[in-house]
């Protein structure tokens, strides 16, 4: 297929040049060799060095989508998404709007990754807790629209998992067929995750890591693949153990496991998100949960910021 509604079109972000596919590569690891299970790195955080990770993925097909509009999307006031759409703004020259959770944030000295988003071109607009819980009703969306003066705006969903974004995320799958049985994955709203499983090929099986407490996430899965694919599509489990109290809770011994890693691999360990994945692999190995000869992909990705 050609022209600009294929899936394979180049779109704007194939100017950016992005390392695709992203790197796969061995970790060599005792405590998982001990188990017979072989773990792979697959290097989403080398895709692109200012739309890391999965937040290429999921961003590129909406900058094909928003075709020169304005974008306008929402995060909290460390939003590894606000910062990629920022930085695809600046790259790309496209305006960007992103809408930050809190508006005390307005009164203060913007925070290190809100001052990147800044720099980036980004005009920022602080709401309130309840207004942004509730934007994605029709009229507190065009509210915001015409408050930021940008009612013609593409607008991408908070965290960016949109059915564009799942459907850019199956490439990940498509890239890991033949190499590994199990892809796991650290999981916020479950764009990623989605769209991984429906990606890999049918012996193969994603495993999504929820960093956030909640277990809500299940439905949302199954509705991002509605959306994006009419109906479910691979193989995808989730383990709720390992969000460590909540989104952002790192516990001394969760930055312990994450620098040791660092360490043995030379990979920056992201905490957020990669930490809690990397971790739960490595539990899950040592409960005997996947067969000898396994070969797990952990997908990293993002990297840590600053
Ligand atoms: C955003 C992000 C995720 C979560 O992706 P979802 O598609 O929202 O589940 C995972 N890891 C990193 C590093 C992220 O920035």
């Amino acid at each position: 297929m050609t022209g600009p509604d294929s899936p394979d079109a180049p779109g704007p972000a194939a100017a950016l040049r992005p390392r695709l596919p992203s790197p796969l590569t061995e970790a060599a690891d005792g405590r998982f060799a001990r188990r017979g299970v072989r773990l792979l790195l697959k290097r989403d955080d080398l895709i692109h060095p200012a739309l890391v990770g999965n937040k290429w993925r999921k961003l590129a097909p909406n900058l094909t989508a928003a075709a020169g509009r304005t974008v306008l999307t929402f995060g909290g006031a460390y939003s590894n998404h606000l910062r990629a759409t920022a930085a695809a703004g600046r790259l790309l020259g496209l305006p960007t709007v992103g809408v930050v959770r809190g508006q005390e944030l307005a009164d203060r000295p913007l925070n290190p990754s809100l001052a990147r988003c800044a720099a980036d071109g980004m005009r920022l607009r602080f709401v309130d807790r309840a207004t942004y819980r509730r934007k994605t009703e029709p009229e507190v969306l065009a509210a915001l629209l015409r408050a930021a003066e940008a009612p013609e705006a593409y607008v991408v969903p908070e965290g960016g998992s949109n059915a564009e974004a799942v459907r850019g995320c199956r490439d990940l799958g498509a890239e890991l067929a033949g190499h590994a049985d199990v892809a796991a994955v650290a999981c916020g709203t479950g764009g990623t995750l989605a769209g991984l499983a429906a990606g890999l090929a049918p012996e193969q099986r994603a495993l999504g890591i929820p960093v956030l407490k909640g277990g809500f996430l299940d439905g949302e899965i199954r509705r991002l693949q509605d959306r994006a694919f009419g109906g479910p599509r691979g193989t995808w489990s989730l383990d709720d153990r390992f969000h460590g109290g909540g989104y952002a809770r790192v516990s001394p011994e969760l930055d312990a496991f994450a620098a040791d890693f660092e360490d043995r691999h030379g990979l920056p360990v992201e905490r957020l998100y990669v930490a809690k994945m990397l971790h739960a692999l490595l539990t899950l190995t040592e409960e005997g949960a996947f067969p000898r000869g396994t070969v797990l992909a952990a997908v990293v990705t993002g990297r840590p910021f600053p």
